[in-house]
Formats: C-alpha cells, sequence, structure tokens
C-alpha cells in the first residue's frame, strides 16, 4: 500500500484496528510523491490563524520554548501531522494567562521555563488522531473531533518544564504516554509504589501551580495538559479551527 497522505494513512488503521496497527501504519509515513499535499500546509495554517485572531504565543510569552510534537514523527502517531507548522499559536487571552504562568515560574525556579509540545490543532489533524485510537483503550486519551478538543479552539496547550538549553525536566513519564503513569489522579499511588520519586512529583505539581494560578484547570489524567476554558466556555467564544 502506498502510504503518504492522512487519509491513506487513516485507511490503513482502520484495516488493523489493535494498537500496534500505529506501528505497522505509521513508520516510514513520509510525502511519497511531491504533488501529494502533506496534511497542513504551514505558511495557509498561520494565516487561517490569524485570521481567526489567534496570536504566535512567543510573542507574548519570550521565554516560552516551543517543540511540536506533531511536527515531527517523535509522538504517539509516529507520524509528522504537522508538516512545516512549528509555532504555538493560542487564543490572545490564553497566550497571556501563559505569560503570566511563565512569569511565576521563572520567580518560582529561577534557570527553569516552559516548553511547549502543542498549542491550536486544526480538528483535521484530530480526525486523524481520533482514527489511531478509536476503540482501543487509549481512546479515553484523544477527544473526538465531533465535539472537538479544547485544543481545536486555540484554548488549550501541551506543556513541560525544560530547563533554559531546553532540556525537558524529569516528570516521571514521557509526553501523550498512554498509561497510569502520566495520570496526576494516580500519583500518590505512583510515589507510595516507587514508581514516580519526589522530584518527579514535586516538578508536575511545580508546573500546576504556576499553570493554575494563571487560571488554567489540569486534567485527572495527562500531566501535560492544560485548559484555560471548558468545551462549553471555548465554544461559546471562539471558532473552531478546522
Ligand atoms: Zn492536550
Amino acid at each position: 500500500m502506498r502510504q503518504g497522505s492522512a487519509p491513506q494513512l487513516v485507511r490503513c488503521l482502520r484495516l488493523v484496528a489493535p494498537w500496534y496497527a500505529v506501528w505497522l501504519c505509521g513508520i516510514g509515513w513520509e510525502p511519497a510523491h511531491a504533488e501529494e499535499r502533506p496534511v497542513i500546509d504551514g505558511a495557509a495554517l498561520e494565516r487561517q490563524l490569524l485570521d481567526l485572531g489567534l496570536v504566535d504565543a512567543q510573542r507574548l510569552v519570550p521565554t516560552l520554548m516551543v517543540e511540536l510534537r506533531y511536527s515531527t514523527p517523535d509522538n504517539f502517531m509516529h507520524a509528522d501531522a504537522y508538516g512545516d507548522f512549528a509555532r504555538c499559536y493560542l487564543q490572545p487571552g490564553v497566550a497571556k494567562q501563559l505569560a503570566a504562568a511563565a512569569q511565576a515560574l521563572a520567580q518560582a525556579r529561577p534557570g527553569t521555563t516552559l516548553l511547549a509540545y502543542d498549542c491550536v490543532r486544526p480538528r483535521r489533524v484530530q480526525q486523524i488522531m481520533w482514527e489511531l485510537v478509536k476503540g482501543t483503550p487509549e481512546q479515553r486519551y484523544v477527544a473526538s473531533p465531533k465535539a472537538g478538543s479544547i485544543h481545536n479552539f486555540g484554548a488549550a496547550v501541551d506543556l513541560t518544564l525544560a530547563d533554559l538549553h531546553g532540556q525537558p525536566l524529569d516528570m516521571g513519564s514521557p509526553y501523550d504516554f498512554f498509561g497510569d503513569a502520566a495520570e496526576p489522579r494516580h500519583e500518590a499511588r505512583l510515589l507510595a509504589t516507587g514508581h514516580l520519586n519526589t522530584e518527579q512529583l514535586e516538578h508536575r505539581k511545580l508546573l500546576r501551580r504556576v499553570m493554575v494560578g494563571a487560571g488554567f484547570h489540569s486534567i485527572p489524567n495527562e500531566w501535560w495538559h492544560f485548559d484555560a476554558y471548558s468545551r462549553a466556555a471555548a465554544k461559546e467564544r471562539f471558532a473552531i479551527v478546522e
């Protein structure tokens, strides 16, 4: 089967439903032909985001580091879904909240900064993610594109703590790890059973403290994800980025 575009990837995964399908079909997902359009055209998406009133968060948060994992094959899809799009765009008010979090972090722990893994996420990418996890235990980690993820509104951010060289601090699980070790609701047990050490837990707590202090909400099953609004409130205020 020729691989190279998102619809092809999705069809492939529908044929082999179990989780290992991600590996079978994700590897080697590279544009096979120059004429095939990538999922995202970075310049076109940035124009679309600016038209919708979103902002490049680094303009408001100069210390923010950005490494969009979905713009590399280093993510749970094992595929580069963002192509040449590599900027962190958010709603202006959300970016302001992130600036407050960065400022609080710089005071609480000098030499530490925020490293964003994902910001606004177009719904067409959400659709690809959904197709990958639908019907698997991992489905609970990915919002259905029908209702939309809060990322689709530019009102959620995935991030971690990093040193000033961009080296992430140890949070006890990788980003997008699907399992208990990623879930704040299990932290007391993970600590008691030695699956999380005190330093890792302190890092998570510090990230939550500065983000929640800036008005974000953490969620029980991903230490890296923070919402600025509920889905209903985001839907009321903002358009979904298709
Ligand atoms: Zn997220």
